[in-house]
Parts: C-alpha cells; structure tokens; sequence
C-alpha cells in the first residue's frame, strides 16, 4: 500500500512540474512574439527605404501609396534629383512635376513620355516604363502617316530659327522669308534660295568637308513658296496616292522648305536621295549641329516625325538648340515638345 501511494505521489508531482513548465512555456512564448512586433514595427521605414531604391520592383507604388510619412521625403529626393536634369527656357509642360517624381525618369525621353501620355492616354509611371524599354517605338512601315495630320496649328513665329513645321504646325499661305540669298556658284544644285544665317552654314558645312579631304556637298533643293510646295505635293498624290506621298512629301504649308532654312543635300554630281552614300555622311551626320544643322527626319524616329527616313534633308535650326538636339538626340519635334514649337 505505502509503495502505491507513494507511486501516485510521485505521478501528482510529475503532473504539477509538467503544469508549470508549460505555463512558464507558454508565457515566455507571448513574450518573444510581443517582442517580435515591436522589432518589426520599429524596422519599417527600413524596410519601406529599400523597397524605394529597388526600382525593379512592381509593387513599390503599392508600398509607397500605403505609407505616408517616409516615402514623401523619398519622393522628394528623386524628384530633386530628376529635376536637376532639366534644361533652362523649358516651356510649361503640365505633366512634368508627376514625371519628375517616377524614379526612372529620364530627361532625354522626355519628348516620348509627352507623346505616350498624350496620345494614348497613358499615365505617368506607366510611361515612363514603357518609353525607358522602347516600347512606345513603332516600325516605319506599320504607321499612318496620314493620321498624323490631326488639325492645323498655324506658327506664331515662322521666322523664328526653331520654328517646328510638321503636319500639325503649319506656314501661313502668304508666309515668305524677307532673307532670302542664293548660295555661290558651285553650291546650289536647283537656283533657289536660302535664308542668308542658313546658306552661310551649308556652306561652311560644304567646305569643311572639302577641307577633310570629301566631295563638295551641293544644296540641291532649298526654298519652295507655299505655291510651288501644292503643285508638288498635288503631283505626287496624282502619281501615288495620298497616303504614299504622305510619307515623303508634305502638305502645302506643313513644309519645311518654306521656311528657307532647309536644303536636300547632295554630293556634287550624285542625286539627293543617296546623300547617305556620301564618303563624308557620317562625318556630316556627328558634326551639322556645330553648324546649326540637323537632319530633319532621321532614321528610327519615324514614328515621331510622320515622315520616312531622309538622310538628305537638313535643317538649320542655330547651333545652341542644333546642339541641345544633339545631346538628347532629339528630332526638332520633340526639341518642341520641351521649347515650345515658335
Ligand atoms: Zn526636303
């Protein structure tokens, strides 16, 4: 009998430890989970900091929308940093501060994040995204370039050296140049005249690369009054079809040739339109912006400027803004997207 008992004691003795471990278990348990919480609350703005500068992340937006306090002097700081990037003498562009605060923005694209908003509705870190991978390209052969007539916008300054012609900003009918001067013997291709500021570059131009050792580069076809550019453009319809000579030929008053500061250039003795043939194209192509000069509608940026490639037409534009657009390798139309189209 007293073994018994004494078994049973040892069993209620088992029982109570047993009891007390796993309260003292239990309560030591809720005090490394409160303890946790609190670890993790403290840590979360450092948390929240490296989601902001991993800019691959998809759900940073989400993160930064669903905190206040932190992210804001985040934004701050990538907005101040993008916004160092701009240029002076920008115009107004409504959409700038929202870009300036997505953390992939880049100044040289912002002509193309305009356009993508613009045109499609699209918004701003959206973008941003789909500019910085080249996705708002589209292939030459697969536009319209008749659509991108949408309406005329008549140019306030056509004598200004920045003025955008394009198939939206358009010449008055009776707009001529009062500078017209023809270019020196040996220079000009077709009699027409130029600008005088835009003659004296083609020709400095033309006998520099002479200097280099290339072929004389001859202004072929240069001012065309509004007049002579419908008998053209009218022409070509007639032969092509409007939506083929849209791609080549612009309408009257949407062309550059009658601002008198545009020539299709050539190699003495060849025609224009194998101008990119020349021994001294790629020469002519990295140095026209030290003369002022930009070629007009370049290769890949179709899509842009409503036209096909030219690798002959060129424009004077001065040698500040040919220099900026060089830069930024921008086409004169989105030069006016950020300086205003004159
Ligand atoms: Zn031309």
């Amino acid at each position: 009998m007293s073994k018994k008992k004494k078994i049973r004691y040892d069993r209620l003795v088992l029982v109570i430890l047993l009891f007390i471990l796993v309260v003292f278990l239990l309560v030591k348990a809720v005090s490394i989970f409160k303890a946790h919480l609190t670890v993790n609350n403290s840590e979360s703005s450092v948390e929240v900091s490296s989601v902001i500068n991993d800019s691959d992340s998809e759900d940073s937006n989400e993160e930064l929308s669903s905190l206040d306090s932190v992210p804001d002097q985040e934004n701050n700081e990538v907005y101040q940093k993008n916004k160092e990037t701009l240029l002076e003498g920008m115009i107004e562009i409504p959409e700038l501060d929202e870009l300036l605060k997505c953390a992939d923005f880049n100044f040289d694209l912002l002509p193309r994040y305009l356009l993508e908003i613009r045109n499609n509705n699209t918004d701003y870190q959206e973008a941003v995204r789909l500019v910085n991978e080249n996705k708002d390209y589209i292939p030459s052969d697969q536009l319209d370039m008749s659509s991108y007539y949408t309406g005329d916008i008549l140019i306030e300054n056509p004598s200004s050296l920045t003025a955008c012609v394009n198939k939206v900003y358009t010449l008055s009918s009776d707009y001529e140049p009062d500078d017209l001067v023809y270019l020196e013997e040996g220079y000009y291709g077709n009699y027409q005249p130029l600008r005088k500021e835009a003659a004296g570059a083609f020709m400095s131009l033309s006998i520099d690369a002479q200097n280099l050792g290339y072929s004389r580069i001859v202004a072929y076809s240069n001012y065309r009054s509004y007049e002579t550019q419908k008998g053209i453009y009218e022409r070509y319809v007639s032969n092509d079809g409007a939506a083929l000579a849209d791609t080549y030929s612009a309408r009257a008053g949407h062309s550059e040739h009658q601002t008198g500061l545009v020539s299709d250039i050539a190699k003495v003795g060849d025609i224009y339109t194998s101008f990119d043939e020349y021994e001294g194209y790629q020469w002519a192509l990295e140095n026209a912006h030290k003369y002022g000069l930009i070629q007009r509608f370049p290769e890949n940026k179709e899509y842009i400027t409503g036209y096909v490639f030219e690798s002959w037409h060129f424009r004077y534009v001065g040698i500040e803004a040919a220099t900026i657009m060089d830069e930024h390798n921008w086409t004169l139309d989105e030069y006016a997207l950020i300086f205003g189209y004159e």
